[in-house]
């Protein structure tokens, strides 16, 4: 498989961005929904090792092929779509399940915290909080005025969740000449907030924001971690950081 000349361009720029930040280096998810089972194993084979899917059952039955879980034993997949509660058992069942992205509700978290202690599994189960940084009501999130609860709560309630990061989906098409994409603002300063009230080092809590589209204004203002699909056959020419996410 030939990655385009545009995808190559996100890979340059993915590591031009290493290169020059190399302690701030981005961590790159790959968002594999809609993607055969072989582009998972290849982008595998070239040193990813994050990928995330927004539908349960797709996610499910890409997690369970049998030549994913022979060719990728330690493959960390992220569920990044919409979780419903009726689909917590669901998907907990996924093999290497890794993240969850988008705890967006209080008693979402708790059904996830018992469903993943039911699991019996040793390790906790990493959360971000998405948050609906525009307030459209066709977005999922938690309002950003409901972030320092939230994290409260998982800290005092979910024993087998760890809060990593904030994530955010954002405005599509913001127009830098605008200025900086304010959902982008809106997280960065949520991070503050949080760790200064919460006492937390900042370098504890990661944002999680940026697609294909918007990736390098979203580093450049302060993500961490970037979410992309569309181009993803940048794979060959950079892996980010893989230590941890
Ligand atoms: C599809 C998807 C992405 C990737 O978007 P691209 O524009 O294809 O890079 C990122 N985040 C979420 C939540 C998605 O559903």
């Amino acid at each position: 498989m030939r990655a385009s000349a545009a995808e190559l361009g996100v890979g340059f720029a993915l590591r031009a961005v290493n290169e020059r930040v190399p302690q701030a280096a981005p961590r790159l998810g790959a968002v594999s929904k809609t993607r055969p089972a072989d582009m998972v194993i290849e982008a595998y084979g070239h040193g990813q090792r994050t990928f995330g899917d927004n539908y349960v059952q797709e996610l499910l039955e890409k997690t369970s092929n049998p030549k994913i879980l022979s060719s990728c034993p330690e493959i960390k997949w992220h569920f990044i779509g919409h979780l419903q509660k009726q689909n917590v058992n669901k998907l907990m069942a996924v093999p290497n399940l890794f993240m969850l992205q988008t705890v967006d509700l209080a008693k979402l978290a708790d059904k996830v915290n018992s469903s993943w202690q039911k699991k019996g599994s040793t390790e906790k189960l990493t959360v971000m909080i998405q948050i609906n940084t525009d307030g459209e009501d066709s977005k999922h999130g938690l309002p950003p005025s409901g972030t320092i609860a939230m994290v409260e709560h998982i800290k005092a309630n979910c024993p087998s969740l760890e809060f990593v990061r904030l994530m955010t989906i954002g405005s599509f098409g913001h127009d830098l000449n605008q200025g900086p994409n304010p959902d982008f603002q809106v997280l960065v300063s949520l991070r503050e907030e949080l760790c200064k009230k919460l006492s937390i080092p900042a370098d504890q809590v990661e944002l999680n924001m940026g697609v294909s589209m918007d990736f390098q204004h979203a580093i450049e203002v302060g993500s961490t971690n970037v979410r992309i699909g569309s181009t993803m056959g940048l794979l060959k020419e950079t892996c980010p950081r893989q230590d941890r996410s």
